[in-house]
């Protein structure tokens, strides 16, 4: 499947399961245009991390504005439409993908237009989980009170450190207590056993996932952050259903073949380095081209990581969904993500560390509490710290990250044989 040809240092080697990619993704997007056009599905809005299996276990269409406002970041359109949102009350230092979504609505223009969409397709519920941030709420009120449709949410306590049956407990309570609610609106009633399909299909979907990203521990990564930054799409917004798990079964088989093959990732690795906080969208290519030109490749990702939920589980449904969105990277203490970049950082033999100091998202930005300097007394690691954003460009001095990112390669070639 996959090709490696004579290429220069900057050239990027390609996955041949970006076809697949699309047409899956392309998939996704029909159904959801579908239900939109002839009402044929009710159709819930979702936070990345919400109970996607819970509204597809229901029949739902599921659209999510996060994935929508990675859309906006990567056409690099967000600052055209961050002003409109901010003329109308949103701060310009709140979560750039709220503003540019928002703002985008308002201006009454999506990336979707071009595959035929009107608009966004109109929700019929808003469902969150604040396990990532409060911002998801705020965010879905503002398109609740717009549509006049219900607005349904699980509160987890952010900050975790001791994840103890309390916590599971209340955030289990929560998934029930949600459910008459997305009856009323489905006109469908619950049905355990279809939730235990969505809920083991999610399960199988997120250990694959999983499985891609391990594979970036073989030395050369036949795989980098950038690459899963893009692959990850179906694992987000597909989860829970066949279609996701279909494709990644297809792209382990080339990331199997890459491996057998020699193929690497970036033409000629010569450092691991792992990126903490989030993309930034609208230069992910040039950075892609940039670590590639450098002899680098990206082999881990806090954000990528982000997916993996496989304490799920079908025999215990609503408990082992209550676990596995309580225990996610964002919403822990920094004690445990210390430990758990850490072990990351041992695993897949990383020599430097990126923190991604983004303006605009709080909660993922790790380097805010000391956290980098305590990892690097811990592990030896340095770490470079770059400033920007997820979507606003204009919080992002390209020039100085060159500089600063070249210069922090040229010292780990110093200490590296
Ligand atoms: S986690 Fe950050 S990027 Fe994601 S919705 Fe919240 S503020 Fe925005």
């Amino acid at each position: 499947m996959s090709e490696k040809t004579t290429q220069d240092k900057s050239e990027l080697v390609k996955l041949q399961s970006a076809g697949e990619l699309r047409k899956t993704m392309d998939g996704y997007f029909s159904r959801l245009r579908e239900a939109a056009e002839t009402g044929s599905r009710k159709i819930a809005w979702c936070t990345s991390v919400g109970p996607a299996e819970l509204l597809y276990s229901m029949g739902f269409e599921v659209f999510f504005p996060e994935n929508h406002g990675a859309m906006l970041g990567a056409g690099k359109n967000a600052d055209k439409y961050i002003p409109t949102a901010v003329a109308h009350g949103y701060s310009p230092d709140i979560c750039s993908y709220l503003t540019s979504d928002i703002g985008a609505f308002l201006q009454n223009e999506t990336p979707l237009q071009k595959s035929g969409f009107k608009s966004v397709p109109t929700p019929d519920i808003l469902v969150y989980n604040t396990n990532q941030c409060r911002e998801v709420e705020d965010w879905f009120s503002f398109y609740g009170r717009h549509f006049k449709v219900p607005v349904v949410g699980i509160h987890t306590p952010l900050c975790i450190t001791d994840l103890g049956p309390e916590i599971i407990k209340t955030v289990a309570e929560q998934y029930h207590r949600i459910i008459p609610e997305l009856e009323k609106v489905a006109g469908v009633k619950f049905d355990i056993d279809r939730f235990r399909e969505t809920v083991g299909l999610s399960h199988d979907g997120c250990v694959l996932w999983k499985e891609v990203l391990q594979k970036a521990k073989n030395i050369p990564a036949p795989i980098n952050f950038f690459d899963s930054a893009i692959h990850m799409g179906p694992i987000v917004v597909m989860r829970g259903t066949q279609y996701a798990n279909d494709y990644y079964k297809i792209l382990l088989a080339e990331l199997q073949e890459r491996i057998e093959q020699h193929i690497s990732a970036v033409p000629s690795e010569r450092f691991r380095l792992y990126w903490e906080g989030m993309p930034l969208w609208y230069r992910l290519s040039n950075l892609a081209k940039l670590f590639a030109k450098l002899d680098t490749c990206i082999v881990a990702s806090t954000y990528c990581n982000s997916w993996v939920f496989d304490d799920l589980d079908p025999a215990d449904p609503f408990e082992s969904s209550a676990l596995a969105y309580s225990k996610l990277f964002i919403v822990r203490s920094d004690t445990v993500k210390e430990n758990v970049l850490d072990q990351l950082m041992q695993e897949f033999s990383v020599n430097g560390i990126i923190y991604h100091e983004s303006k605009t998202c709080a909660r993922n930005s790790n380097n805010r509490f000391g956290l980098q300097n305590r990892l690097l007394k811990r592990n030896g690691i340095p770490y470079l710290e770059i400033n920007g954003d997820l979507n606003d460009p204009r919080c992002y001095s390209e020039e100085q990250s060159i500089i600063a990112i070249e210069t922090f390669i040229d010292q780990l070639s110093g200490q590296i044989k």
